[in-house]
């Protein structure tokens, strides 16, 4: 299992000197050459990654509570896998979580914004986050039941920056006002079927209307007869 953990993680640019990233190692605080400080370093006490095995300064390394060392590679890598795989969420050693404020530091800021998302979207307990229901989008928008009591009443919403819309949070759908969720759920279900199948909707009363015979003029069940290719009401004629 050990073995199987170090071939994943092993990084590609080991030097020949073996140590990691030709020996420059970036530290928290940003580029640091190890062979210009070699006197000074070369006796302090190395220690090894449980990642990928290679011998590195505790200085430059994650401590886990395990007492174990990530070299700064790893604890990337690793950063980079668990924002894709919830099942990799959180990073852990010996079972036990590695703190967030241990990991960031290590990450540049694209990764560490990742990081944030993945810890707000996988510490939120499945059954209760709230997408965006843009199937382009998908963006995760937070709990729909955090917050405070106010927010967790009929017709709370989350706001999607990405495509500026509000989101039930009962529903998960687009807000609505008017018909409760299950009705909401019905109607956005029947409008998902209505596009797939080119149905057109009344201008008047929004009702649903299939288009069944050849030409395109249609009257809706509110009497309201439009007209399919200009797509607007019209004046209702002598029928
Ligand atoms: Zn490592
Ligand atoms: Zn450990
Ligand atoms: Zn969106
Ligand atoms: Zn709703
Ligand atoms: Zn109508
Ligand atoms: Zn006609």
């Amino acid at each position: 299992m050990l073995n199987l953990f170090v071939a994943k993680l092993r990084p590609p640019n080991l030097s020949s000197t073996g140590m990691p990233h030709g020996g420059i190692a970036k530290s928290r605080q940003g580029t640091r050459s190890y062979r210009g400080t070699q006197f000074k370093r070369s006796s302090m006490i190395r220690i090894e990654c449980v990642g990928c095995c290679d011998t590195v300064l505790p200085l430059d390394c994650l401590q886990a509570s395990c007492d174990h060392y990530f070299c700064e590679g790893c604890v990337v890598t690793l950063a980079g896998i668990c924002v894709k795989d919830e099942s990799s969420f959180p990073m852990k050693c010996c079972k036990q979580p590695l703190k967030s404020s241990d990991v960031t530091p290590f990450l540049d800021q694209n990764l560490r914004m990742l990081y944030a998302a993945a810890c707000l979207e996988f510490g939120t307990p499945a059954g209760e986050r709230v997408y965006c229901p843009q199937p382009k989008c998908s963006a995760f928008l937070g709990s729909a039941v955090a917050g405070p009591r106010s927010h967790q009443l009929a017709g709370a919403t989350l706001t999607c920056q990405n495509c500026r819309i509000a989101v039930c949070t009962g529903c998960k759908e687009e807000a609505h006002s008017g018909e409760d969720c299950e009705e909401n759920k019905e109607m956005q279900a029947t409008r998902k079927l209505a596009e797939e199948r080119n149905w057109k909707s009344c201008p008047k009363c929004r009702a649903i209307v299939e288009k069944t015979e050849g030409c395109n003029h249609m009257v809706c069940r509110c009497t309201e007869e439009f007209l399919l290719q200009m797509w607007g009401p019209m004046e209702t004629k002598n029928m």
